[in-house]
Formats: C-alpha cells, structure tokens, sequence
C-alpha cells in the first residue's frame, strides 16, 4: 500500500519548496526531517541564554521570483525589501565605507574614498542591469542535458538568444572565467570597495579572490540579487511551511531516512531509522546528492560510473559560524547610527591571505568575515537589551590538520573575536554568550559531506554541470528518483529555485 505519491527526504527550504509545488499539484506529499525542525540551515537556532540566530545563512537576497508567484508566498506572509540592503567594509582608523542601494547615498559614501570609483560604481551597477534580464532566467530553468548532444545545446542556445546576439557577447565571455580579482581592479582602485564587493564571490568556496572563475559567482549574484526577506531566512521558512500546511504536505520532523527502498529497478520509498518503511510512486531527495548517490541509494542500483562521479563532487567546506550574545547595543566604530550588515575585508589581499591557510587545513589567523547583527532589525531575538552578532567567518578547513580539537576551537574563537574587537573596540567585555559552530560541526549538525555550504563547491565546472554528468536535470538514472537540493543547478543559497526546478520536472513525468 502506498503511503503518498510523493516522498520527500529533507526539509530545508528545497524540500519544502518541491513538497509545496507537488502538493498544490494534487499530489499526496510526505516529507520526512531528521532534525526537530523544518528549514535545514535557514531554520532558526537558539544558543545562551534566550539569544535566537533566524537562520545560519545571512543573505535571502536572491529568491526565485518565480517560486515567489508559483507557491503564491506572499499571501503566506513572505515579504520582501524594496531594495538589497546596505553594508559597511569597516576600518579601524575612520568611517569605512557604508555601501547603500540607493545611488546618491552610494556615491558620497564611494566619493569619501575614490572621487573616480564613486564615478564608475554607477556603470558598475548598470553593466549588472543590462545583464540581468538576460541571465536571471538562464538561472531559473532547466539546465540542458549535457549528454543530449548538438540539438539539445541549440535548443539551449535559442533560450539564450538574447545574451548570445549581444554586441558585447565576446567581452562578456572574456570576464566569466576570470578571477574576481582582476575584474575588480579593471573597473576600481578602492580597497575597501572592492574587498567589499568580491567576498561574497568567494565566502563558502575553496577559492579566493585570484582563483580562477570566481568571477562567474559575482555575475551570477549580481544578476539575481533583489530586496532581502523580512524576518531573514526563517522568513522564508515560516512561508514555506505555511504553504506545505495549506496544500496538505504531511511533515515528518526528527525521522532520519537511512535508505532509498529501490523495487522493479525504481526507487518505490524509504526505509526510516526506527526501522519502518514507507512506499510511495517516487522519491525526491532534497539533501546533499553526494550523500544520497554514495551512501542512501543501495549499491547496485547504479552504474559504477554514477557513483564514482558523485564521490567526485567537490564538497571542500571553508566556513565556521559564530554567534555572540552582547549586553547592549553594537555599534561599529567611527559610525554614529547602528548598521547590521557589515563585511569585515580590508583588502583582495587580505581576502586571498585569508584563504591561504586552508590549502594546508588549517584556519586564518587573520579570518575575513561577514557579520549580520539581526537584533538591529528584530530586537526579540534577544533579552531586553542585548544583541545578537552572527558571523560567518572565512576561512577555515573543515578537515583541519590534527582535527578540531578544543585548542582549535578556543585558537579559532579566539582569532574571530579579535579580529570583530578591532572594529567594535568595547565588543570582548559586552559578550555574555557565545556558539561556535566550525566546519566540522557544521557537516555533522546539518549533513554536509566535506563541509560545503552549497552541497557543492560552485567552481565553474560545478555550476555548469550540477552535481554530475548523470543527474544535471533533476532526473537520476534511476526511475522515480530525483533530486532537489541546492546541490543542482542553480547552485547554493536560498533561492528555491532547485526545489522548484525539480518538482515541475516530476510533474513533467508524472
Ligand atoms: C553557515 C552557512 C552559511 C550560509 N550562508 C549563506 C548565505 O548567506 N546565503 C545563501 O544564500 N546561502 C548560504 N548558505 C548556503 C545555504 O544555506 C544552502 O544553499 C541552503 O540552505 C540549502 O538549502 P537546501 O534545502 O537545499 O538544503 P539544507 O538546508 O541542507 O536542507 C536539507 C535538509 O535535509 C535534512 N536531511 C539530510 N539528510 C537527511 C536524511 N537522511 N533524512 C531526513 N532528513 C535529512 C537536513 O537535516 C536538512 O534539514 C549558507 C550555508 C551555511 C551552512
């Protein structure tokens, strides 16, 4: 007897995005969570005393517009900035640089520093304009069958028509497979500008801003970037879950799948740790595919070929995460009104030097960070009168050289809040609570084999072709088994377009 339809592994906001859209196509949906929560690493976590972080990741400004309208969110009670929020790249010694959406805003800020980048930010911003309308949707459908042959890439090409009959298509090919560093200096002279602008280009990744290709990330997040979701990214979750709940999506929380139940040569439902089983016409897996294709799947079901390609996918995590309880407000310092985005890179130099430390597994001592401080926005996520401070900090090996023992721990912890104490001078005596979450706590906690944010390092190759050759649209050599997690095309991040993706490819077949 069949339990659903459809059975999803994973509730991060690709599981439940795919759950939602196979519901609200009249599917029975079950999903199944191994963690007490829905949301994966949107979800929120509490750590201290009564401090609550919405989400491990900072940014949601990168949503799928068209999940937005497909699932109708909004009427869940999404809602969405007008405009991409502003940070600051601060410094020790003066203001630093507070880099707003708003155009006249941006130029004084750039102007304190560079009369001729304050100048050129704004080409800058209108080279990303003109690109967007033809590369934003090169992101948000289905990715060509990279074993389909010629017919298959014309078919591709003509949806790409646009971006290929551009006057400038030659220059927009020459930038892609650059390092973002390089761009950055044909276009700027700033330190901070252009530290600011290239670390999200690089944060996660196994690359630093003179790697190769980096700047593909920068287009890609250039293109797609839009206002932020309110409440951060357990915003989105609230939504989402709302919209499961509304179709009629049943969710399974603390049940970990320990298998796929493969029958007849397809994958008929899961086998849960308590021992039972659960069957259903297919299977969606919204978890990292390198986990589901090496370890869930039972041997045999594949080609030899397919599972060694999935042992392949580079998975190299680079990210630890702290979280600070402050008694009182957070200011930075030279600035008087409160900021809560800031990213901490003096320099592309002290970026790449950052990132040096990982190719021989160990951290930075001098990490470069990403420093969210919700409380600004949301004031409850604290006790009355405290904040809190999330930072993701770069870099540091998930695979550290003699493991991450507590003296590593304590070095890294260490190494951040001073680094953090340099720009917010009476931060060390204000912390009351702190949560330290390395790269390897990160894997264990959330699933991630090797550590990666993404479920994939999104190295050009990795982007193009998403996880492997075998599953790049969804679809896996094995009937009734496909894929949804950011570990697919398009890539990582909250964007719901792979849950999306995945599921109209399921309702393609069904
Ligand atoms: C520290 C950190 C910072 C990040 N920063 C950003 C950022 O700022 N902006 C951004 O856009 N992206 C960021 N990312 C990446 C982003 O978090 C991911 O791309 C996104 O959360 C992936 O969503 P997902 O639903 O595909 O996977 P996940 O969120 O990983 O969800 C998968 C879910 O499946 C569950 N699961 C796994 N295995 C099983 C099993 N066998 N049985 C049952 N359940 C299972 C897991 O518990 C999890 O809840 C960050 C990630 C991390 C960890």
């Amino acid at each position: 007897m069949r339990d659903a339809d459809t059975i999803v592994i994973g509730g991060g906001h690709s599981g439940l995005t795919a759950a939602a859209r196979l519901a609200q196509a009249g599917q029975r949906v079950l999903l199944f969570e191994c963690r007490p929560d829905v949301g994966g690493r949107a979800a929120t976590l509490s750590f201290g005393d009564g401090f609550r972080v919405p989400g491990l990741l900072h940014d949601t400004q990168h949503l799928f517009d068209g999940a937005v309208r497909q699932l109708r969110l909004d009427r869940a009670g999404l809602h969405r900035d007008e405009a991409p929020a502003a940070w600051l790249n601060p410094q020790t010694t003066g203001p630093g640089l507070l880099l707003h959406h708003e155009a006249g805003q941006a130029h004084a800020e750039i102007a304190a520093h560079s009369a001729r980048d304050a100048d050129r930010y704004a080409d800058y911003r209108q080279h990303f304009d003109r690109l967007r309308p033809e590369v934003a949707p090169l992101l948000r459908r289905v990715p060509p069958d990279p074993s389909a042959g010629v017919l298959e890439l014309l078919r591709a090409g003509w949806g790409a028509r646009g971006l290929l009959l551009r006057r400038d298509l030659l220059d927009i090919l020459r930038t892609l497979p650059m390092c973002v560093a390089d761009w950055l200096n044909e276009w700027f002279e700033g330190d901070l500008l252009k530290a600011g602008l290239a670390l999200p280009a690089v944060a996660g990744e196994f690359t630093g801003p003179w790697s190769p290709g980096t700047n593909a990330l920068l287009v890609v997040q250039n293109c797609t970037v839009a206002g932020a979701v309110r409440g951060g990214p357990a915003g989105l979750i609230k939504a989402l879950l709302a919209t499961c709940r509304e179709y009629g999506v049943t969710i399974r929380t603390g049940t970990e799948v320990t298998a796929v139940v493969v029958e007849g040569g397809a994958a008929r439902g899961v086998q849960l740790a308590d021992g039972s089983r659960c069957n259903a016409e297919r299977v969606v897996a919204a978890i990292s595919p390198k986990d589901l294709l090496t370890r869930l799947v039972p041997a045999g079901a594949f080609r030899p070929q397919v599972v060694e390609r999935a042992r392949q996918i580079r998975t190299r995590g680079t990210t630890a995460k702290l979280h600070l309880g402050v008694r009182g407000e957070v200011r930075f310092a030279h600035r008087d009104a409160a900021v809560s985005r800031a990213r901490i890179a003096p320099s592309i130099d002290a970026i790449e030097r950052a990132f040096d430390p990982v190719k021989y597994r160990r951290f930075a001592d001098r990490p470069v960070l990403d420093v969210w401080i919700p409380t600004v926005e949301e004031p409850g996520l604290a006790p009355a009168g405290h904040s809190v401070v999330s930072v993701l900090v770069h870099y540091a090996s998930a695979d550290l050289a003699g493991g991450w023992t507590a003296a590593q721990r304590q070095g890294l912890a260490t190494v951040v809040r001073d680094t953090l104490g340099r720009y917010i001078p009476d931060l060390a005596s204000r912390i009351v609570s702190e949560q330290l979450l390395t790269p390897a706590d990160l894997a264990a906690e959330f699933r991630l084999p090797g550590g990666h944010l993404g479920h994939g390092e999104l190295g050009l190759d990795q982007m193009l072709v998403r996880p492997t050759l075998d599953c790049a649209r969804y679809a896996t050599p094995l009937a009734g088994l496909t894929l949804a997690s950011s570990g697919c095309f398009p890539g990582g991040g909250l964007t719901c377009a792979s849950g999306l993706l995945a599921a109209e490819r399921v309702l393609e077949t069904a």
